[in-house]
């Protein structure tokens, strides 16, 4: 019989699904199994040169059903079997079905049914069960016929193929979709897209190149960057897409993007995607050869699906700028700003972290209102941005407070400083504005972001507290020393609200009569066991720095100005009584009310006492100094200036304090026994006179040091070697008889 030429030639109606290699396309297999030698004979002689939609034929042949399934094991990508029924049993065929579709799970394969009798057909029951495409006896299989049924079989095997191709490609966009959507940092997101592209085109994941419009890191927002990239493009991620060196790839690019829709290009494709407004995607797969028509669709579904995600990248970013980026100043926020500092430790790198506090800007922020505060903050921002340029990571950590994060070369305290050499214009204000700076570079890689801000914290503390230096750099001591700070504090501020602080007095005797012409009132803290808890030098720095100084100065004022008043009643009279008062007395409103309700009170007359105040105080805030001393002074109470010769003092200032007394601090009183000729006590003794103010030497210890004294002039003197501070207790008693040859004198000084 002739062979259907036409049925033969039908070929290329339908395209090749996938991208199969140039060069002679894949077979079709073919598995024949019958006990008949004669069936495989002719079977192989219609069949075997035989091309059927443009594929040859492959058959495998086998004499039982034992063997049937040996073959199907191993090629389990048999398209057609051609199965005898009755073999060893009477339903060895059927039972090979049942084996092919039950066991193995082979839909797609198509199955034949061919038997020699007539008589044996199965019901119809089965043959739709098991998915039969046909029956015949073989009297009725011409070798046209033979080829026109395996050509329909064929061409049903493929089409059920290529739907089975495709309902995987959707089940691996509904699941690629759902893992995308988890990506939520743009590049994390491309790289997943092209994993995803790359397994539904079975293609290896490489030459596909990912890109975006709408700035995705910054900058330019109408250029387009490569997002994400595999093999030889990867380099490029995060790059503007020009710098590619590969052009065919750019221009691709830049072509699907112009003409904003897909390209399907013979040798590669370029997949189109609008996620946003102001926001498209270009992704090109390097094929190698045109996508199948048939998989268009799929790519296209694949393609509306990952917009959806990009647009979840974007929200997310949004929300991540929200917790982690200033409102006001755009910088990183504090936690932020605590995240990198963890990062940097982790990753060892080589760094500085520094917290810049602006001075008094919630005086400005009171003064000029809160709309000025936040442009200055934000003037402030700019100029962190351009004075430190890219390397540094900056932030806004609190109200007034800025962190950076950066190299050693960039981060150090004389550039930080110099931040301000130009005042800041805001509005129409120019703003000279001064910062405390605390720098920390103990980054160890166990540190958490939070230890690391408490350090750099705790040296700004440090800055911010010292009158002589504006930024400090972080030790591990300062730390240890900040816990046993507090609980120093803790403990005075208890003891002195329970009355366990007491006033001592120390003698003050002039030089010229060795009488006693004064006492100095100082704080003690006794622990109740004959000591000390802690001494002045100590806890006074600990009181200032919190605060509570305000309120042991007054106490120690009133003390002071009630024992001045029970020694004069007890016949001590015309004695001096000295009042050592901090800054931090000085900055509270009414300071000088409560010195005169002091004076009032005690009924201690005004020119008896003596207010020292230290050098730095006096020279460090002329300002707020001044007023108060011009009104201590219309009262009559007496001023000295203490620790003179440790601060900075500028003469010009000096002499326009109403000042009384210099007292002349200790280290200069120690020099002169160090067979030094004591230089600057001679010096400040020499600048009393110029002055015309009286001079008193402090922590006096030996004869020689007094004759000294004595020479150059000194007026007062107070120092062990004439008396200790003692408590009110024993005061009347050594008054009452002083050692040395001092007396006790009863006229007030000139
Ligand atoms: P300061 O005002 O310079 O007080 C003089 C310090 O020198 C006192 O130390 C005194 O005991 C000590 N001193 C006196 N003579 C000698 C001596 O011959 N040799 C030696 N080595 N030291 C001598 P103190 O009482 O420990 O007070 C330390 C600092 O604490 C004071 O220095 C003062 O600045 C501050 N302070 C003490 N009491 C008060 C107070 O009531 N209010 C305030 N604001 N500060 C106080
Ligand atoms: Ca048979
Ligand atoms: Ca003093």
């Amino acid at each position: 019989e002739m062979i259907d030429d036409e049925l033969v030639l039908l070929s290329d109606d339908l395209p090749s699904s996938g991208a199969s290699p140039a060069g002679s396309p894949p077979p079709w297999k073919l598995l024949v199994v019958d006990d008949d030698d004669e069936v495989h004979t002719v079977t192989r002689f219609v069949l075997g040169n035989l091309r059927i939609l443009g594929r040859p034929l492959q058959l495998y042949h086998a004499y039982d059903s034992r063997q049937g399934r040996s073959e199907l094991c191993s090629h389990p990508d048999v398209a057609l079997a051609l199965l005898d029924v009755v073999m060893e049993t009477e339903r060895a065929g059927l039972d090979l079905v049942s084996y092919i579709r039950d066991e193995l799970h082979l839909s797609e394969c198509r199955i034949m049914l061919r038997t020699g009798q007539p008589g044996y057909a199965p019901e119809l029951a089965v043959i739709q069960q098991y998915d039969i495409n046909d029956y015949r006896t073989k009297a009725e299989l011409t070798n046209t016929r033979l080829i026109t049924t395996v050509s329909a079989a064929l061409r049903s095997y493929q089409q059920l193929h290529a739907l089975a191709e495709h309902r995987r490609g959707l089940e691996l966009i509904v699941g690629a979709a759902a893992d995308l959507m988890e990506q939520h940092a743009i590049t994390n997101l491309a790289e997943g897209i092209l994993t995803q592209l790359a397994a539904l085109l079975k293609l290896p994941v490489d030459g596909i190149v990912c890109s975006q419009r709408g700035a995705p890191f910054g900058g330019d927002g109408e250029k387009c960057y490569v997002v994400g990239a595999a093999g030889r493009h990867a380099a490029y991620i995060a790059r503007p897409l020009d710098e590619l060196p590969d052009r065919r790839v750019v221009r691709s690019i830049q072509v699907c993007v112009a003409k904003r829709q897909h390209v399907f290009a013979p040798d590669h494709t370029v997949l189109y995607l609008k996620a946003a407004p102001n926001q498209e995607a270009a992704i090109f797969v390097d094929s190698g050869n045109a996508v199948a028509a048939m998989d268009r669709p799929l790519l296209e579904v694949f393609v509306a699906n990952i917009a959806a995600c990009f647009r979840n990248v974007k929200l997310v970013e949004r929300l991540h700028d929200l917790a982690f980026e200033d409102q006001v100043t755009r910088l990183a926020n504090r936690l932020q700003y605590i995240a990198d500092l963890e990062s940097a430790a982790r990753a060892r790198r080589d760094v500085i972290a520094a917290l810049i506090d602006i001075d008094h800007f919630a005086d400005l922020n009171d003064g000029l209102g809160p709309d000025v505060g936040d442009l200055l903050l934000i003037a402030f921002a700019t100029r962190l941005r351009e004075h430190l340029g890219d390397g540094c990571r900056l932030a806004r950590i609190g109200a007034d407070v800025f962190g950076v994060l950066g190299p050693a070369s960039v981060v150090n305290a004389d550039h930080l400083g110099a931040l301000c050499y130009e005042p800041f214009e805001v509005g129409e204000y120019q703003l000279p504005i001064t910062v405390s700076i605390g720098l920390c570079r103990h980054f160890e890689e166990s540190a958490t972001g939070l230890t690391l801000l408490k350090r750099v914290n705790i040296a700004l503390n440090r800055a911010k507290r010292s009158f002589s230096s504006h930024y400090e750099d972080y030790r591990p001591e300062l730390e240890e020393n900040t816990r046993w700070r507090v609980e120093v504090l803790r403990q005075l501020r208890q003891d002195f609200q329970a009355g366990k602080l007491e006033v001592w007095y120390q003698p003050q005797v002039a030089l010229a009569s060795h009488t006693v012409t004064g006492l100095e009132a100082l704080v003690r803290w006794p622990n109740g066991k004959g000591g000390f808890t802690q001494t002045p030098d100590v806890f006074i720095p600990l009181a200032e720095y919190s605060g509570l100084i305000v309120q042991i100065g007054v106490w120690v004022l009133e003390q002071a100005c009630a024992e001045h008043v029970r020694l004069a009643q007890n016949g001590f009279t015309g004695l001096t009584m000295a009042v050592n008062v901090s800054i931090g007395q000085f900055r509270k409103a009414g300071f000088v009310d409560d010195v005169a309700r002091a004076l009032k009170n005690s009924g201690m007359p005004a020119e008896l006492l003596e207010l020292e105040i230290t050098e730095s105080i006096a020279m460090d805030e002329p300002r707020i100094v001044r007023q108060s001393l011009d009104a201590l002074k219309q009262m009559g109470v007496r001023i000295a200036i203490d620790d003179f010769g440790t601060g900075f003092s500028s003469l010009g200032q000096l002499q326009n304090l109403p000042i009384d007394r210099l007292k002349i601090d200790r280290t200069f009183i120690q020099e002169i026994a160090q067979e030094k000729r004591g230089l600057y006590a001679e010096t400040i003794v020499g600048l009393a006179g110029d002055l015309k103010v009286q001079s008193v030497a402090e922590g006096v210890e030996t004869p020689e040091q007094a004759a000294v004294l004595r020479r150059l002039g000194c007026t007062t003197v107070q120092g062990w070697l004439y008396g200790r501070a003692l408590p009110r207790a024993e005061l009347d008693r050594w008054l009452r008889s002083p050692p040395l040859e001092v007396t006790v004198g009863h006229q007030p000084l000139a």
